[in-house]
């Protein structure tokens, strides 16, 4: 194996170092893998900069938000009128459209939230369903993925869509979305029977961008993102990636602990693309690309 992890007791590898990667306890709180639920509460906003609007983007793809929804939030002091979701997840989010051959017959509900959005959603599902209810399908303010900008809601376009629970039943175009989504990075992130992990009931119509090819992995295992970080934690280091290969290429994930520490550095004796994720836990998610 081609790596070592340095630390600052020391040990040098008696080879050749050519990358020399290092990583700060800043970057815990952002990436496509954060995870964020009622324990682990969001810690950094997306730079408004990040985000960008769907409804001003290739509306023969995806139906505009129709303004008006069944449940609707009624009288909300922060009304979410706009759709916004991180660059990357936007761009992934119509390529899987297109490729599903589904332009038109989805309709965007709810994509990225401020905190004061999440206090006004939270609050006003209480007053009109109860606690019980909201507690099932609405998550505390600071403990909602869409407070992360990667998360969004979708329906099936229809004349009148229910803001909470909207309809996204998996046949037609629908069904070829969801089965092409983790190709794209998407996964479907409360499925049912996982909701003793996620807290979150079976949520069909709640997509997250968690990134390729974690979001291929992750629905093969059959595992939610709290499942497959601590996977990663426990069975991946510098010297023991977990190897996904796809069409030739071979992609190494290696979770690196931050545990007691502001800083990591890990050298590998090869120069490979990579992408880099915080788990908003303890740790950071590194993924290398390299070509078989
Ligand atoms: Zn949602």
């Amino acid at each position: 194996m081609n790596a070592t992890l340095k630390s600052r007791s020391g040990f040098f590898p008696a080879r050749t170092i050519y990358e020399h990667l290092s990583f700060c306890s800043e970057d815990i709180t952002r990436g496509s893998l954060i995870l964020v639920n009622q324990h682990h509460p969001m810690q950094t906003s997306p730079a408004a900069c990040d985000l960008v609007d769907l409804n001003n983007q290739q509306r023969d793809l995806l139906s505009p938000h129709p303004g008006k929804f069944e449940n609707q939030l009624s009288h909300l002091e922060h009304p979410i009128e706009e759709i916004y979701l991180q660059k990357q997840a936007a761009t992934m989010l119509f390529s899987l459209i297109k490729k599903a051959h589904a332009g038109g017959a989805i309709t965007a509900v709810s994509g990225y939230r401020s905190q004061a959005q999440q206090i006004s959603i939270w609050e006003d599902t209480i007053s009109r369903e109860g606690t019980d209810f909201a507690e099932k399908y609405v998550a505390r303010p600071g403990c909602s993925e869409h407070q992360t900008g990667l998360a969004i809601d979708l329906a099936k376009t229809a004349p009148s869509i229910d803001y909470i629970c909207p309809a996204f039943p998996r046949e037609g175009v629908i069904a070829s979305f969801c089965n092409l989504a983790p190709q794209f990075g998407f996964v479907l992130r409360y499925p049912s029977g996982k909701e003793a992990i996620t807290q979150i009931g079976y949520e069909p119509w709640h997509f997250r961008y968690v990134g390729f090819p974690h979001s291929v992995i992750m629905t093969n295992r059959q595992m939610v993102l709290e499942e497959y970080l601590e996977m990663l934690e426990a069975e991946t280091s510098p010297l023991k990636p977990l190897t996904y290969t796809q069409d030739g290429a071979r992609i190494d994930i290696i979770y690196l602990s931050m545990k007691n520490r502001q800083k990591i550095e890990v050298d590998f004796s090869d120069v490979l693309p990579h992408t880099l994720s915080g788990t908003n836990k303890s740790g950071i998610v590194l993924t290398r690309f390299r070509r078989s």
